[in-house]
């Protein structure tokens, strides 16, 4: 018997039925609840398992700019919720708990989260990425203390303070601008002089009077006590350090996929990105990626919310046995 702690609606489904589900989507990102939304409206018996709050990544971004139907830009959290709301209007369960094991036994998988055991015939994975730290001293020990990976989160506490801002992609661009809502002035230190943000975003924060740029400069040193009090640059032609008085630092070095708990059946790359085909389609016949979980050039909400499409299209062909 199956213990869980379901909302009554779906554990009715797995208690009665007992049999797998034709589709479990693991993450209620973009790219999971377009799935959803796609896979209930092809009648695919389907469930998604979210470790916390869906709507994914994005709900920690405060404006979505170029997400098409809105003009003016929604913000992260609210566009996070639209989808949410979306998926269940079209009658998606979703389940709470974090998957920690995925396996596969003859043509069935069993997805265990930290309470639960569900099975399915197929599944789609779209659990996204968590901010990569970047490993350097300081950087654990003050980590809520003045670092942070969240700007939306925490740029409050930083009303006419000193913040620096660590990378040079959209995440760093978008997020400095917004701190100089808060911050006196907001210092982005990127290894190198290019930037791989969108150009549009660079010179948004070139025009910002309140934001300063350190390129070709790294992170050396995170100094303090109760809280950050100073931080060393690192200039990487020179080898030369700075030292710097700073309040926070947010950290914006790119995302680590969240792949822990299927190692040992998935391709990945690299990066810890999972390899799919153009289908979505991973190495194990059954299991699709969408989002920014898989290894791919362009990671947007755009292009999430079609993988999802993609591969609920993918695991249809699937189910049904088509090649
Ligand atoms: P990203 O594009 O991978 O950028 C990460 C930045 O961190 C890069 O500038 C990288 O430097 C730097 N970096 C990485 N490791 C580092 C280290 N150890 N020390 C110092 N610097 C380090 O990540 P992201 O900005 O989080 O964006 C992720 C994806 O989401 C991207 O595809 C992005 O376009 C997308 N996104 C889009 C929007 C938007 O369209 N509005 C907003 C946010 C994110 P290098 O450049 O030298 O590699």
């Amino acid at each position: 018997m199956l213990e869980t702690k379901l909302e009554p609606k779906v554990k009715a489904i797995v208690k009665a039925e007992h049999k797998p589900f034709e589709l479990i989507i693991i993450g209620g990102g973009p790219a999971g609840l377009t799935a959803g939304i796609y896979a209930k409206r092809a009648k695919i018996d389907t469930v998604l398992i979210e470790k916390a709050l869906p709507g994914g990544i994005i709900t920690s971004t405060e404006l979505v700019e170029n997400y098409p139907g809105f003009p003016d830009g929604i913000s992260g959290e609210e566009l996070g919720q639209r989808f949410e709301q979306q998926a269940k209007k079209n009658g998606l369960d979703i389940v709470y708990g974090r998957v920690i094991k995925l396996e596969q036994k003859d043509k069935i998988f069993k997805v265990t989260t930290e309470d639960d055991i569900y099975s399915a015939r197929a599944i789609l994975i779209s659990t996204g990425g968590d901010p990569k730290p970047l490993g350097i001293p300081g950087e654990k020990e003050f980590t809520g203390r003045g670092v942070s990976y969240c700007a939306t989160c925490d740029g409050p506490f930083y009303k006419d303070k000193k913040v620096a801002v660590i990378g040079g992609g959209n995440s760093a661009l978008e997020e400095a601008i917004f701190l100089t809502k808060y911050a006196k002035i907001v210092t982005v230190i990127h290894r190198r002089k290019e930037f791989r943000a969108d150009p549009v975003l660079v010179d948004k924060a070139k025009a910002n009077d309140k934001i300063f740029f350190m390129l070709d400069s790294v992170l050396d040193l995170i100094v303090g006590d109760k809280k950050i009090t100073s931080i060393v640059i690192k200039d990487v032609k020179t080898n030369k350090k700075t030292s710097i008085s700073m309040d926070g630092v947010f950290i914006y070095a790119g995302h680590k996929a969240n792949t822990e708990f299927a190692l040992d059946l998935l391709k990945l790359d690299e990066n810890g990105n999972i390899i799919t085909d153009e289908k979505l389609a991973t190495n194990v016949p059954g299991i699709f990626a969408a989002g920014d979980v898989r290894k791919k050039n362009v990671w947007q909400v755009i292009t999430s919310a079609a993988d999802g499409a993609i591969a609920v299209h993918s695991v249809k062909d699937y189910l049904e046995g088509k090649k």
